[in-house]
C-alpha cells in the first residue's frame, strides 16, 4: 500500500577532510603531532606573519596522489593552490590556502558492498585551521593545528541512505589507513565529514534543495544526524514548505540538527590564485611510480581472501579491515593447507585478547605471526591435536614465549597406537552406558566416549583416529 511517507528518497553527498600524517606541516617545518601544549607547534609561517614565505611540503603532494590513485581518480599533472578568504579567529592570517579551480585529483569512485559506486568528484589539498575551545564566556585558541595538511574528498550526490554514507566513510578510512597517509580518527578530528542532504519524490530526477550538516565527529552521530535531517526535510515538503538552503550542526544532546552561525555562513570567499606557492607540477613518470608503490588495498585483499583462500565474507572483512591484521594473517597462514584454520585461530582466541579497534589497528599480539604459523603447521601435520593446539596457544599468549617452549616434550611425542587403543578401551569400560547407547544407535553417545579419550590422553589423541577406533571397538 503506497503511503505519503514512502514517497520521498534521500540524496546525499559527502565532503570529508582527512588530516595527513606527515611529520611536518604543509608550508613549514612545525610538528603535526596531535595534542601537545597549546600554541607550541607554531612558527611565523603557520601563524601567517607578514613577510613569510610558505614552502610546499612535497610529501603532502605524494600523499594526495596516493589517495587519488587508491580511489580510482584521475591525477592532474597541473594543479594549483588558491586563497580562500575569511575572517575568523581560528585562522590568524585570515585566509586558508586550498585548491579551488584546479584540484590535484578528480573523477574517482569507491564501491560499496551492494555493488553501487559512489563517485568522487574531486580530492584537493588544503591547510587546516586552529582549534577554538569555549569555556563559559571565554574562547581559548590553540593554533597547533594551523597548517596541518588536509585532503578534502568530495563525492557526487550518489549516497542514498545513512547506511551507505557510513559504509562509504568506513571504506575511505580503511583505504587511507592502508596507505599510511592518515590515521582517520573521527573522535580526534583527523577525519571530519560534512554531509549535504536533500530529499526528492521517488522517480523524480532533479535534485531537491539541500542543507549541509557540518563536522560530524563519529559515524553513529552522522547516521543519527542524517536520519533526523531526512525526517525534518520530508515533513516540510509534505506540508508544502520549501527546504531552506542552510548550514546546520548536529546537536548530540537533543538529537536534532540546528542552524549554525559564524564563519560557516560566509559564502563569498573571494578565491584567487595563491601568489606565494607555485603551481603543483607532476610528471606522468612520478604518478606511475607512485601507482606502483601502492600496497594491496583492503578491497583487493577481501576479494583474494574470499575467492582464492576459502574465507567467509564476514571473516574476510574482519581480516582485511586493518593492514596490520591482514599482514599478520597472511604471514601466519603462509604454507598452511587451510588458510581458513589460520583465520579461525586469529579471529577466535587471538582477537579475544585484543578487543579494541585501536589495538587491532596496530595489531601486535603477544604471539608473533611466525610463531602462530609454527603451531598451525604442527597442528596440520597432526603432531598436535586441536585441543592441544588450543592449550598451547593460550600458553603462548599468556607467556609470550615461542611455540617450541610452550610445548612440553611429552606433549610433542606422538601418542603410540597402543596408548590410543588403551585409552579407547578404558573409555568404553568407564562409560558402559554411553557404549550401550551407541550400540543401540544413538550416535551422539560417541561424543562422551571421545571426550573421555581426550581427557585421559591430555588432548594428545588425534580426534579423527580416536573416533574411528572407538567405532570399530563398538561394532
Ligand atoms: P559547495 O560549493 O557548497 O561545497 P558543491 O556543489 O561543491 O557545493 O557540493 C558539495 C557537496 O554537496 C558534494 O558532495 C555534492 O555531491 C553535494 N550536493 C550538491 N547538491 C546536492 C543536493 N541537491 N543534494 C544532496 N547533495 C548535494
Ligand atoms: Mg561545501
Ligand atoms: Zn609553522
Amino acid at each position: 500500500m503506497a503511503h505519503m511517507a514512502c514517497d520521498y528518497e534521500m540524496i546525499a553527498g559527502l565532503e570529508t577532510h582527512a588530516e595527513l600524517s606527515t611529520e611536518t606541516k604543509i608550508f613549514c617545518s612545525c610538528s603535526t603531532a596531535f595534542g601537545g601544549e597549546p600554541n607550541t607547534h607554531c612558527c611565523p609561517v603557520c601563524m601567517g606573519m607578514p613577510g613569510v614565505l610558505p614552502s610546499l611540503n612535497r610529501r603532502v603532494v605524494e600523499f594526495a596522489v596516493l589517495a587519488g590513485l587508491a580511489t580510482n581518480c584521475k591525477v592532474n599533472l597541473y594543479s594549483r593552490m588558491d586563497r580562500k578568504n575569511y575572517c575568523y579567529p581560528d585562522l590568524p592570517k585570515a585566509y586558508q590556502i586550498t585548491q579551488f579551480d584546479f584540484p590535484i585529483c578528480e573523477n574517482g569512485w569507491i564501491q560499496l558492498q551492494n555493488g553501487r559506486k559512489i563517485r568522487i568528484r574531486r580530492i584537493h589539498i588544503e591547510e587546516d585551521a586552529g582549534k577554538l575551545l569555549r569555556e563559559g564566556n571565554t574562547i581559548h585558541i590553540d593554533y597547533n593545528r594551523c597548517g596541518v595538511p588536509l585532503i578534502e574528498i568530495v563525492t557526487e550526490p550518489d549516497i542514498c541512505s545513512p547506511e551507505e554514507a557510513r559504509e562509504y566513510v568506513e571504506e575511505l578510512q580503511k583505504t587511507l589507513r592502508y596507505l599510511g597517509i592518515s590515521d582517520c580518527r573521527m573522535q580526534e578530528g583527523s577525519l571530519r565529514c560534512d554531509v549535504n542532504l536533500s530529499m526528492r519524490r521517488k522517480g523524480e530526477s532533479a535534485l531537491g534543495q539541500r542543507t549541509e550538516i557540518k563536522n560530524m565527529n563519529s559515524l553513529s552521530n552522522m547516521v543519527k544526524a542524517m536520519e533526523y535531517e531526512a525526517g525534518r526535510q520530508k515533513s516540510l515538503l509534505e506540508k508544502g514548505i520549501p527546504v531552506r538552503r542552510e548550514t546546520l550542526r548536529f546537536e548530540v544532546s537533543s538529537g536534532r540538527t540546528e542552524p549554525m552561525r559564524g564563519k560557516e555562513e560566509l559564502d563569498d570567499y573571494r578565491y584567487f590564485p595563491e601568489p606565494d606557492v607555485p603551481p603543483i607540477l607532476l610528471t606522468e613518470y612520478e604518478v606511475e611510480t607512485l601507482r606502483e608503490s601502492l600496497p594491496e588495498l583492503p578491497g583487493e585483499k577481501y576479494r583474494r581472501y574470499t575467492e582464492e583462500m576459502g574465507i567467509s565474507e564476514a571473516d574476510a572483512r574482519l581480516l582485511s579491515k586493518y593492514r596490520s591484521v591482514a599482514e599478520y594473517f597472511e604471514e601466519a597462514s603462509r604454507d598452511c593447507k587451510s588458510a581458513k584454520n589460520a583465520a579461525n585461530w586469529i579471529l577466535g582466541p587471538i582477537f579475544a585478547r585484543i578487543p579494541t579497534e585501536a589495538e587491532k589497528e596496530n595489531f601486535s599480539p603477544p604471539v608473533p605471526a611466525e610463531q602462530l604459523r609454527e603451531l598451525l603447521l604442527l597442528h596440520e601435520k597432526g603432531s598436535v591435536s586441536t585441543n592441544m593446539a588450543k592449550r598451547i596457544l593460550e600458553k603462548m599468549l599468556d607467556t609470550g614465549r615461542p611455540c617450541s617452549e610452550c610445548i612440553s616434550r611429552e606433549e610433542l611425542l606422538p601418542l603410540s597406537a597402543d596408548a590410543l587403543q588403551k585409552a579407547c578401551r578404558e573409555a568404553i569400560e568407564n562409560l558402559p552406558q554411553a557404549a550401550e547407547d551407541y550400540k543401540k544407535g544413538k550416535t551422539k553417545a560417541l561424543k562422551a566416549l571421545l571426550g573421555a579419550v581426550m581427557r585421559s590422553t591430555k588432548g594428545r589423541a588425534p580426534a579423527g583416529e580416536a573416533e574411528a577406533l572407538l567405532q570399530k571397538l563398538l561394532q
